[in-house]
């Protein structure tokens, strides 16, 4: 990920958390508080202000998503902004030491044809596929929910795994983006059926099934952004 592309991406969360804030409202409405849409629009308006006030030093990938990070935690109060905020600094954070060969774990699994693993993957987007680990890891790590909580985790945790595994596929990033985003659409949309088990919308017990999960959306809305990025 280069500094374009973070700032493209950056920019279009800015844009659908405006444009979908509403309904972003609703739907923390039906099962929550309803100030999600109030709360990512105030978060990425701040971040959007930062970038575009050139105040913060955002001369890489690495230190427009640190710094992205940092204001949402600052910025957004309830469940989301610290949850947000932390994997967007962790993420890049990642970025900035992920060498692309760590996650190879699976390589094993693979049936041997003699080809270079290596040499077959983009390895700005196998680095990229690392550094979401990491966000991810933090959200679990502040918020211990799991998937099928009801949490933005169901919307995250595949956009993740596809990310990954078309990475490691050989996939470049632009293809590996766009299979994050349907998956984290597909999780989204999953999460209609769930019972909260995390968060605000876990006080409902089984009235919150039949509602989708409003971090889950505005997760979904992130990965979109990043797809999007990619046409730019
Ligand atoms: P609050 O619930 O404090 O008002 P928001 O409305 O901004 O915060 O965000 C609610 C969203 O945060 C939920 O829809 C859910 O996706 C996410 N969330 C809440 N608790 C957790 C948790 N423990 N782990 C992961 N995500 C969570
Ligand atoms: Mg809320
Ligand atoms: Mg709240």
């Amino acid at each position: 990920m280069d500094v374009s592309l973070a700032r493209h991406w950056v920019q279009n969360i800015a844009s659908a958390m405006s444009r979908n804030q509403e309904h972003l409202t609703t739907l923390d409405s039906a099962i929550g508080d309803g100030d999600h849409g109030a709360n990512m629009a105030r978060g990425f308006f701040a971040v959007r202000a930062g970038l575009d006030s050139g105040t913060w030093s955002a001369a890489t990938a690495e230190e427009i998503l640190v710094q992205t990070g940092r204001t949402l935690v600052s910025v957004v109060g309830g469940a989301s902004g610290p949850l947000f905020g932390s994997a967007f600094r962790a993420l890049g954070a990642a970025l900035d030491t992920e060498d692309g060969t760590e996650d190879d774990t699976e390589n094993g699994t693979e049936l041997g044809t003699g080809t270079d693993h290596e040499a077959e993957t983009d390895t700005d987007a196998t680095r990229f596929a690392a550094a979401l680990a990491a966000g991810l890891e933090k959200i679990q790590q502040l918020g211990a929910a799991v998937p099928g909580d009801k949490t933005m985790i169901d919307a995250y945790a595949p956009a993740y795994r596809a990310f990954h595994d078309a990475a490691h596929s050989g996939a470049d990033f632009r293809t590996a983006a766009h299979a994050a985003a349907d998956a984290a659409e597909a999780g989204m949309r999953a999460t209609v059926a769930m019972q909260a088990g995390k968060g605000r919308a876990s006080y409902l017990g089984l009235r919150s099934v039949g509602h989708q999960d409003p971090g889950a959306t505005s997760t979904a809305y992130v990965f979109r952004a990043l797809a999007d990025a990619t046409e730019a």
